[in-house]
């Protein structure tokens, strides 16, 4: 004990410490920290719609709080810990952003418009660790899980970048990264996402999606918020998935459907599957038919995504045919099948497409 007090003294303690990432604190510690400031709760509610909802940028817009309780706040907190290295927009309404973290880690995120809808595509890590052969996010392979705050920090930065009359309508966490293996501070985000009194987004749509890890996909279903599940499955059969998605070989196409049906089962959400078809590897009439008998008897809906080319990369997007043939075999078979509306690849915002660019962004 003596020697911890004594080894704790020696901490060079700064005087100016590093004000504590707004968005990364709970609810309780907001109102913990009201109190401790001799504030009434129901700042709390008034903080919180300007972060969430109103779109403030900074402390000082917080307009209806008094002077003193925005410069004590902003001694303390900061509301944003990245900073916005780039955005680029393209002719179809989707922007990207990439963000250099407060560890100089660098993450993108991205908006899409598509009607009324205005989703956006988050990520869960700087990196990614599961080494799918075609994407773009795990070549230099993961250095770390976000927080729930950068998590958040995400779509709060791509929300206001909405025009005041568009809202946000649609999270994909599908962005950079695993988001199963970072569940803890992917949940706590969504949860702010999902509540009334943070961005107020309904659960069913808000999706999670994974590579497939059985155990984490039981640990979400016992979660009480029931989102939607999209599983990357790429390959009919064992064989063609370890070599396309090399984690898969301690797991196994039968586990993930498996922790799938639980997944259903528990939720009632109907699941996804995401399939990238990359020519000449996944896209073959044979595949299509092994497909057709792993999904026709899940209640699912399979999203084939033409493969997005990644600079670096020796694969291929499909020729239009072979498209055609593989829908039509799906669809005879009885499969929801839902071919991906390519978007935002004009500036790599495409899925796949995101990395952790430690080059310099270009346009
Ligand atoms: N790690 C999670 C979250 C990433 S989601 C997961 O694997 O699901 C990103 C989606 O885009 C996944 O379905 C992924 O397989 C797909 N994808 C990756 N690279 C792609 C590419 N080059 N072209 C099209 N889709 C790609």
């Amino acid at each position: 004990m003596q020697d911890l007090q004594f080894k704790n003294s020696d901490i060079p303690l700064s005087s100016d410490p590093q004000p504590k990432h707004l968005l990364a604190l709970t609810e309780t510690e907001l109102y913990a920290w009201l109190s401790e400031h001799g504030q009434p709760a129901y700042r709390g509610p008034q903080i919180l719609s300007w972060i969430y909802q109103r779109r403030a940028e900074s402390f000082d817009d917080m307009s209806n709080l008094p002077k003193s309780l925005r410069e004590e706040l902003a001694r303390d907190f900061r509301i944003w810990s990245a900073t916005i290295a780039a955005r680029q927009s393209a002719d179809d309404g989707t922007e990207k952003l990439l963000l250099d973290l407060a560890d100089r880690g660098r993450i993108e995120c991205v908006l899409l418009r598509d009607g009324l809808r205005r989703s956006i595509c988050v990520s869960s890590q700087v990196g990614c660790a599961m080494g799918c052969v075609f994407c773009a996010s795990g070549l230099d392979g993961v250095d770390r899980n976000l927080t729930s705050g950068e998590i958040l920090e995400q779509m709060l930065r791509l929300q206001r970048m909405l025009a005041a009359d568009e809202r946000l309508s649609h999270i994909v966490m599908m962005g950079m990264g695993e988001p199963l293996a970072n569940l803890p501070n992917v949940i706590a985000a969504l949860e702010v996402a999902k509540n009334p009194g943070g961005l107020g987004i309904s659960p069913r749509r808000i999706t999670i999606s994974t590579v497939g890890l059985p155990p984490a996909i039981d640990r979400l279903s016992r979660h009480q918020t029931p989102f939607n599940l999209a599983i990357s499955l790429h390959a009919p059969n064992d064989e063609l998935r370890t070599r396309l998605v090399p984690v898969n070989k301690n797991i196994g196409i039968d586990e993930i459907l498996a922790a799938a049906d639980r997944y259903f089962d528990t939720t009632g959400r109907r699941l996804t599957f995401e399939y990238v078809l990359l020519a000449e590897l996944n896209d073959s009439a044979s595949c299509a038919r092994q497909l057709v008998k792993l999904l026709r008897d899940r209640s699912s809906m399979l999203n084939v995504i033409p493969y997005n080319p990644v600079a670096g990369l020796p694969y291929e997007t499909p020729s239009q045919v072979s498209i055609r043939t593989f829908r039509k075999i799906l669809t005879d078979g009885g499969i929801n099948v839902q071919f991906r509306e390519r978007k935002g690849d004009r500036i790599q915002a495409a899925c796949g497409q995101l990395r952790r660019l430690r080059i310099p962004f270009q346009q």
